[in-house]
């Protein structure tokens, strides 16, 4: 494609645009299960009213745009308190990813300042997020990844074997992705307190599910804050906290960890340079679609939507095991699951799947993930 010499119609160039769409996953008949994280046409469009209002503002100047600050600052709190850190510091983030980089980084600085000759490195899980390893990639930090039990839980002795006088981090996850199965983060977390070390719960597609869970009843073990030893989290919003994409956060207990997050340089005719996050725009739209939808469910909608979420779970989850040579690994708590089988090709199951319209991820090695 080149540029138009003439342009076009607004009408033709969304018309292309939902052409173009046609085919995309169809998220809203709930046949995708990764990607979006859809609960009804209403919330929907609160949040695109929400987005808009701020869609042209930008968080880098909290001086310019008080609003961004204050709602980025109400969703951090509400936050750390339903986490059970009323008093963390943290940020938005623009994703997960993000939220896991800044973790990383911070501890990594946080580290050096006190053992300068060390080579940082962190410890985690086999299943824990592949941004572990990119943000690692990033900042010159070696990542060792460590395997699991046969449940698919990170092992606390081997954890514990595994740290090194140059280990400055090591990682839980609350669930993992690949299985949704949630890691002994108290076990780790003494491990991590007795070497010294800081301790990071992934939490980002559990953070806005666990609670709730909880308070319906399900049985969910320490994972939060409320364990000593857990130095930071993170946690998407734009998962299970249906709020729109471009929104997690990074959370730390103390204060003394998080001021190492922040970059600031002196050394520039533009301005005085300071950014909490790795980007330097931050758009406005995703921090008030998150501020407007925590407001708008409150409590009660977010109790509402874990119990249909963990309800739907469970029909699948039943179905699937009354198929014959179909069985779930592990025994996932909440509302991830994956699929497995001794004797049929999970590829050509997936395949199918496709055609009928579903949206399902294949794992490696094969099982397949919903
Ligand atoms: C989704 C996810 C991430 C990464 O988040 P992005 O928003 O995709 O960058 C990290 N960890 C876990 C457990 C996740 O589910």
């Amino acid at each position: 494609m080149k540029l138009s010499s003439q342009g076009k119609s607004s009408a033709e160039v969304l018309a292309s645009i939902r052409s173009m769409q046609r085919t995309d996953v169809d998220w809203r008949s709930g046949k995708a299960w990764a990607y979006v994280y859809y609960s009804d046409p209403e919330l929907l469009d609160l949040l695109q009213s929400a987005y808009l209002t701020s869609f042209s503002d930008n968080a880098l100047s909290p001086r310019a745009f008080p609003s961004l600050q204050k709602m980025e600052s109400d969703v951090v709190a509400m936050a750390a308190d339903l986490l059970q850190a009323p008093s963390a510091n943290g940020n938005m983030t623009s994703g997960g990813s993000e939220s896991i980089f800044l973790a990383v980084k911070t501890a990594r600085d946080f580290a050096l300042t006190r053992s300068p000759d060390i080579m940082p490195e962190i410890v985690l899980p086999r299943t824990a997020h592949p941004a572990f390893n990119k943000a690692a990639h990033y900042l010159g930090v070696r990542a060792t990844r460590v395997d699991v039990d046969a449940d698919f839980r990170a092992n606390p002795a081997a954890m514990a074997a595994a740290v090194t006088v140059n280990t400055i981090l090591m990682v839980g996850s609350a669930p993992s992705y690949p299985h949704g199965i949630i890691d002994p983060i108290a076990q780790l977390a003494a491990i991590a307190t007795e070497k010294g070390i800081l301790f990071h719960v992934d939490s980002c597609v559990g953070a806005f599910l666990l609670p709730f869970a909880r308070r319906l009843g399900r049985t969910v073990p320490d994972f939060d804050f409320s364990i000593e030893g857990v130095t930071s989290m993170s946690a998407d919003l734009h998962k299970y906290g249906y709020a729109a994409k471009g929104a997690s956060l990074v959370l730390y207990k103390s204060a003394d960890i998080y001021r190492f997050q922040s970059f600031t340089f002196d050394d520039w005719p533009g301005a005085h340079y300071w950014a909490p996050n790795l980007s330097g725009t931050r758009p406005g739209g995703p921090i008030a679609a998150a501020w407007a939808v925590m407001n708008f469910l409150g409590e009660a909608g977010y109790l509402d939507l874990t119990r249909r979420c963990l309800q739907t779970t469970d029909a699948l989850a039943e179905g699937i095991r009354a198929i014959p040579g179909l069985s779930i690994l592990g025994s996932p708590q909440l509302s991830l699951l994956a699929l497995g089988s001794a004797t049929l090709d999970l590829a050509s199951v997936a395949g199918t799947m496709a055609e009928r319209g579903w949206s399902l991820s294949l794992q490696t090695p094969p099982p397949v993930f919903i």
